[in-house]
């Protein structure tokens, strides 16, 4: 019998986990162990709503305090594990507590990267992944006049809207020849480069930032491998996450860039699942390929999986994809993986900032990328989930909704 459930990484991922389990009958016990002194909040409004200051702790908090202890859930936050024993069901914390557990979850989330350039270290560079950071940056901007953003992914490109929006001088340094290179095909990325640029912001491709200099200990300005100098007060570094594998890894499971992890949400090891930032799964498209997925609809769905597989229940990983970014007003929703695909169209309008980009891949629609454009989304999301398309060459048409365009 299980008894005792260990869920290692107390973010969404984690606490889905935990929901699902007590949805699903589980009635033994569970530990829900982070090492953020808080528990489970929202990450996507970092970088958004609540850097922009229109949202506060309370209103990012997933659950109330009171959740937990209803659904007895053990909440340990501020605990890092730093090593598990799955053949003694053994989990050590950093101050030396013990957690006895007979199966695992690993939701370990991702960390980071660190820019690695001499003055990488200077009070004034930042980067935007947790709460703490979010609240330094915070404590910052109102006084930053020059803001240099390193990294034109989503996290840069959301900080520097935010930054733009209160009036500052921003500069996007980015070292790929476009924007968002890993998730957007490059006429959106265009659209994105164009459109930030008509909001006042600098975008700078195809550069990187070589040194950063100091004043006081305090960064002052940002020198480019081009030799432009760039004045900043403050640098928010976005250059992208690695899942954080080292406890997977010690306790001998499958490591690839991710936690290794099958359609059902299982390790390498019978008894630990993994979900969300961590993990990299199969290509629902192209089983041989490993892709991660940084996205809060991965890491719900895939510890719904996750849960329904630690109780033995038949369950499968095969929601579809879907992601969002809030750049100034432009919302952007992306619904399936375009990774791969032969043909794109548009459908709207790029000037008018309202569009969405429709990918194809041997005349099948894969996904969509909309701007502005919220029912072509939703359309699009529902058509994929039900293994539907809509022919390329009809889609463009703006006065035919997209709905009537559906096809087996
Ligand atoms: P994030 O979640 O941080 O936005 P992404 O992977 O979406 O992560 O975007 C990171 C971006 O940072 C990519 O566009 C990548 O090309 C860029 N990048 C990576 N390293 C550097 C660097 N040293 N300087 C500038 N840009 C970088």
């Amino acid at each position: 019998v299980i008894d005792r459930i260990l869920i290692v990484g107390a973010s969404q991922a984690g606490l889905q986990v935990a929901v699902s389990l007590r949805e699903l009958g589980f009635t033994g016990s569970i530990a829900l162990v982070g090492d953020e002194t808080h528990a489970p909040y929202q990450r996507p409004p970092l970088s958004k709503a609540y850097l922009a200051g229109k949202a506060t702790v309370e209103t990012l908090s997933l659950r109330t305090p009171e959740f937990y202890t209803e659904h007895g859930i053990e909440l340990l936050t501020g605990t890092r594990v730093t090593a598990l024993d799955l053949d003694a069901g053994k989990a050590t914390a950093e101050r030396g507590e013990q957690l006895g557990f007979d199966q695992v979850a690993l939701t370990t989330g991702a960390q980071v990267r660190r820019l690695k350039v001499p003055g990488a270290d200077l009070a004034g560079v930042v980067y935007l992944r947790d709460l703490t950071d979010a609240d330094h940056l915070a404590a910052l901007m109102p006084a930053a006049r020059s803001v240099v953003v390193v990294g034109g992914g989503f996290i840069g490109l959301e900080a520097a809207a935010v930054a733009r929006a209160a009036g500052k001088d921003v500069t996007v340094v980015e070292t790929a020849p476009r924007l968002i290179a890993r998730a957007v095909a490059p006429l959106v990325s265009d659209f994105y480069r164009e459109a930030h640029e008509r909001r006042g912001t600098r975008i700078l491709l195809d550069r990187s930032v070589a040194s950063l200099t100091a004043a006081d200990g305090r960064v002052t300005a940002a020198n480019l491998d081009d030799g432009t100098t760039l004045a900043a007060d403050l640098v928010v570094v976005g250059i992208g996450v690695d899942a954080r594998t080292e406890l997977a890894a010690a306790a001998g499971l499958t490591v690839d860039r991710g936690v290794v992890v099958d359609p059902h949400a299982r390790t390498s090891d019978p008894r630990v699942v993994a979900a969300g930032d961590c993990t990299v799964l199969p290509h629902p498209a192209a089983p041989g390929q490993l892709i991660r997925l940084e996205s809060v609809q991965n890491a719900v769905d895939q510890s719904r999986v996750a849960a329904a597989t630690l109780l033995g229940q038949q369950a499968v990983y095969d929601a579809v994809p879907w992601f969002w970014s809030d750049q100034d007003d432009l919302k952007l929703q992306i619904a399936g993986l375009s990774m791969g695909y032969d043909h794109v169209v548009v459908r709207g309008d790029t000037e008018k900032e309202r569009f969405s980009a429709l990918y194809y891949r041997d005349r099948r629609l894969i996904a969509a990328d909309s701007v502005n454009r919220a029912p072509d989304y939703m359309v699009v999301r529902r058509a994929l989930a039900a293994g539907h398309t809509i022919p390329a060459e009809l889609a463009t048409n703006t006065d035919v909704s997209l709905k009537s365009l559906l096809r087996p």
